[in-house]
C-alpha cells in the first residue's frame, strides 16, 4: 500500500498529535502545520494527497487556503472543527472543502471520512446510465427511478434532486450547494424550496420518512445521501 501524505493544519498540539496517531495506524504519512502561512508553504513544497484543516487558526480562518488549494488540485480537504463553528463549516464547504468532522470525533469516523473522500476524488465516475444506492435505482436517460423494483412517481424537480443526491453519495452537501445545482444560480437562499422538496422526496423513497435512512439531515449544514453499496 502506498503511503499517502496527509497535511494536518491544526494549531492545537493535542489534536494534531491525536490526528497523527490515528492516521499513522491507517498507514498514512503526516506532516503538521500550525498556521495557514506554514500550511500554504507545505502544500506547495510537499504535494500532500489529503488535507485535514482546522478552521480556527492563529493567522486566519482557512477559507482562502481552501480556495488556493482548489485552484491547483482536487485532493480531499476535510474540515476538523468545533461544533459551534457551523457557519464557518458551511462557508468552508462552499469554498471547496469535501467534508467535515466535529471535535471530538472517533478514529473510526475520521478514517471513514478520509477513505470516502479519497474514493470520490479518485473515482469521479463518468456518467453511468444507471445509479444504484441500496434498494433505489435511478436511470438517467429514462428519467425514472425505482425503489425495490417499483417505479417512483417523482416530479421533475424531485427526480433532479434525487439524481443530484445519488451522484454525490456519502458526502455532505450544503443547502446552498444543492439549491445552486438543482434549482440554479440565484436560488442559493431559497431554503424553503429545499426543505419542501426534501420532505416530499423522503415520503417517496424512505421506508419511514420521519426517520430517514437515505437523505440524512446534517444539522444547520445540509444533507448527506447514504449510499451503502459503496463500502466504507
Ligand atoms: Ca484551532
Amino acid at each position: 500500500m502506498t503511503k499517502d501524505l496527509v497535511l494536518i493544519v491544526e494549531d492545537d498540539p493535542a489534536i494534531s498529535k491525536m490526528l497523527h496517531y490515528i492516521l499513522k495506524q491507517d498507514g498514512y504519512k503526516c506532516i503538521i502545520s500550525e498556521n495557514l502561512k506554514n500550511a500554504l508553504r507545505t502544500f506547495q513544497t510537499h504535494n500532500p494527497e489529503i488535507i485535514l484543516l482546522d478552521l480556527g487558526l492563529p493567522d486566519g480562518d482557512g477559507k482562502s487556503f481552501i480556495k488556493t488549494v482548489r485552484k491547483e488540485t482536487t485532493i480531499p480537504i476535510i474540515i476538523v472543527s468545533a461544533r459551534h463553528d457551523e457557519h464557518e463549516i458551511v462557508a468552508a464547504l462552499d469554498a471547496g472543502a469535501d467534508d467535515y468532522v466535529i471535535k471530538p470525533f472517533s478514529d473510526i469516523e475520521l478514517s471513514a471520512r478520509i477513505r470516502s473522500a479519497q474514493r470520490r476524488s479518485i473515482g469521479v465516475s463518468p456518467s453511468h446510465d444507471t445509479i444504484v444506492c441500496g434498494d433505489i435505482i435511478l436511470e438517467h436517460d429514462a428519467l425514472v427511478a425505482y425503489k425495490k423494483g417499483v417505479a417512483l412517481n417523482l416530479t421533475p424537480t424531485e427526480f433532479n434532486l434525487l439524481k443530484y443526491f445519488m451522484t454525490h453519495p456519502n458526502q455532505v452537501l450544503t443547502h446552498a450547494n444543492v439549491l445552486k445545482e438543482v434549482w440554479g444560480v440565484g436560488y442559493q437562499n431559497e431554503m424553503h424550496y429545499l426543505r419542501t422538496f426534501v420532505n416530499s422526496l423522503r415520503k417517496k423513497i424512505e421506508d419511514d420518512s420521519s426517520r430517514p435512512h437515505y437523505i440524512v439531515t446534517q444539522m444547520r449544514v445540509g444533507y448527506r445521501f447514504n449510499c451503502e453499496n459503496e463500502k466504507l
